[in-house]
Order: structure tokens, then C-alpha cells, then sequence
């Protein structure tokens, strides 16, 4: 495990969902973390990780907590953010099956439909390639847990990974965002490849 670096800190949104394993993967990345849940603690960060989780309750407490808005002007300012799973709905545009007042982050320029790959019974492990990863030749285990599917992409964002045509994993500038669960495979590839988009 590499030392974590003192020049970069990364935060992990500790809402909901599943934040100490993105912690653990973070620091095997070689970032230091620090867990956001007030607004002040988002100040200084050199990036930010959604975990996944459940969505709908990661917009409403962010909304009672106030993260909403400097979260939407922190993706607006530029700083790097990477979404897994709930992560994702919550980078996009525009949800589909979401509730009525869910409201996203947006940052990526896309649809995204809620639970399209299936309820919680449906969850599943594929080998795949994702583009940008150390190692390409080693495939990944990606890990769906009721996860989302995209259903529309803008012409910026980049599709790094998909299963049977549909993209889960895409990039827009600093914007990272996977349907599956990386953190919790062990292989901290996925969280290398941000880290180092939060250090250049
Ligand atoms: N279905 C969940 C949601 O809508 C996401 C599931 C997950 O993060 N594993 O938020």
C-alpha cells in the first residue's frame, strides 16, 4: 500500500452508503480522505468521491445539510469528483425513475435510469475492460448492485467501459462516474485512475 500522499486529500461524501470502503480504496490509491458532511468540510479538497448507496436518501440529506449547492458549485468550479453507483445518478443531468423531488448534482452531460439493471436480487459480477486503467490486460470484476444504466450521453462524455451496449463507466473532464461498485473488489484500479485525475 503506498504512503498517502500530504500534498492530496481527497473527500468522501459520508452521508449514506457504503463511504469506508471508498476510504480504504482511496488510501490503497495513495490519497488521503477526509469524510464531508458539512459544508466546511468540502474547503480545500483536491476531490470528492459519491459513494454508492441510495441515491435518494444522498440528495436529501445533502439538502438538509446544506451540501447541495456548494457541491453543484464545486463540479461547476472544475474540482474533480468521481460517483459510484448512487454516485453516478447523483453526477447526472437528468434521472429517470427517480422520485419526484430528487434533484442530481448534475456535471456529466447525461440520462441515467435508476435500478434499469435490476432490483437488488439482479446483482451481478462481469469481467470488463475499462479504458485508462493500469494493467489493461488484467480485466476488472465489476460488482452491480441495483445499478443504473445510461440512456443518453452527451457528445463531451467519454464511455471508458459498457455491458452489452449500454456505458458504465464514463469520464467528462474531471468527472468520473462507474454504475458498479469498485470499492468493494479489492482491485483499486478505478481509484487509482482518479486519484491520479485529482493530482494533475
Ligand atoms: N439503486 C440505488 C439508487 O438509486 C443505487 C444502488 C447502489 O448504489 N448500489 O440510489
Amino acid at each position: 500500500m503506498p504512503d498517502p500522499s500530504p500534498d492530496l486529500t481527497i473527500g468522501v461524501l459520508a452521508v449514506q452508503g457504503d463511504v469506508r470502503e471508498h476510504v480504504a480504496a482511496l488510501g490503497a490509491a495513495g490519497a488521503a480522505t477526509r469524510l464531508v458532511r458539512r459544508p466546511a468540510e468540502l474547503d480545500g479538497l483536491d476531490g470528492l468521491v459519491i459513494p454508492g448507496g441510495e441515491s435518494t436518501t444522498i440528495d436529501r440529506l445533502c439538502r438538509i445539510f446544506g451540501l447541495h449547492e456548494p457541491i453543484r458549485r464545486l463540479i461547476a468550479g472544475g474540482l474533480p469528483v468521481y460517483g459510484s453507483c448512487a454516485g453516478m445518478i447523483q453526477l447526472a443531468e437528468e434521472i429517470l425513475d427517480g422520485h419526484a423531488e430528487q434533484q442530481s448534482f448534475g456535471g456529466i452531460d447525461m440520462t441515467v435510469r435508476r435500478n434499469a439493471f435490476g432490483r437488488q436480487v439482479d446483482s451481478f459480477e462481469v469481467d470488463l475492460e475499462i479504458t485508462g486503467l493500469s494493467d489493461p490486460e488484467r480485466p476488472f470484476v465489476a460488482v452491480f448492485i441495483r445499478a443504473p444504466w445510461v440512456e443518453r450521453l452527451g457528445e463531451d462524455v467519454e464511455v471508458l467501459a459498457a455491458v452489452d451496449g449500454h456505458p458504465v463507466a464514463v469520464r467528462q473532464g474531471p468527472l468520473l462516474a462507474t454504475s458498479f461498485h469498485p470499492e468493494v473488489t479489492g482491485d483499486h484500479r478505478v481509484h487509482e485512475l482518479f486519484v491520479k485525475a485529482c493530482s494533475g
